[in-house]
C-alpha cells in the first residue's frame, strides 16, 4: 500500500524542487526557453503547495520577456523617488515596484 504524503512533507518535497529548477533558470549554459520554463514550472509549484521563494518574488522576472532577471547581470538596478527601476537589459522594458520603509520591517539602516 502506497503511504499517503503528509502536507508538511510535500511541501519539503516541493521547495526543494523549486530549488532546483531555480538554480536551473539562473544558470545561463542552458538555452533561454528552457530557462523560462523552469522558471515557469517552479512558480506554478510554489503557488500550489505555498511555498515561498525569495527568488520568485514578482521583481524577479522580466513582466514583458519572461526572462529572469539576475542582478549585476542582465538587469540595472536603480532607485529614483522611493521606487526601484528595474530595466531589464534584453528588451529594454522598465519594471518599476514602490518600496516603503514600512516593509523593511524594524531593522534601521546605518545610513
Ligand atoms: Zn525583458
Amino acid at each position: 500500500m502506497k503511504r499517503q504524503l503528509s502536507k508538511n512533507e510535500k511541501r519539503r518535497i516541493a521547495s526543494k524542487n523549486i530549488k532546483e529548477l531555480i538554480d536551473f533558470s539562473l544558470n545561463k549554459e542552458y538555452p533561454l526557453q528552457y530557462r523560462k520554463r523552469a522558471l515557469a514550472l517552479a512558480k506554478r509549484l510554489s503557488l500550489k503547495f505555498n511555498v515561498r521563494a525569495k527568488e520568485l518574488d514578482y521583481y524577479f522576472i522580466c513582466k514583458k520577456c519572461g526572462e529572469p532577471l539576475i542582478p549585476g547581470g542582465n538587469v540595472s538596478i536603480r532607485l529614483n523617488k522611493k521606487r526601484l527601476i528595474f530595466k531589464c537589459l534584453n528588451c529594454g522594458n522598465i519594471n518599476r515596484f514602490p518600496y516603503s520603509k514600512r516593509n523593511s520591517g524594524k531593522k534601521k539602516s546605518k545610513e
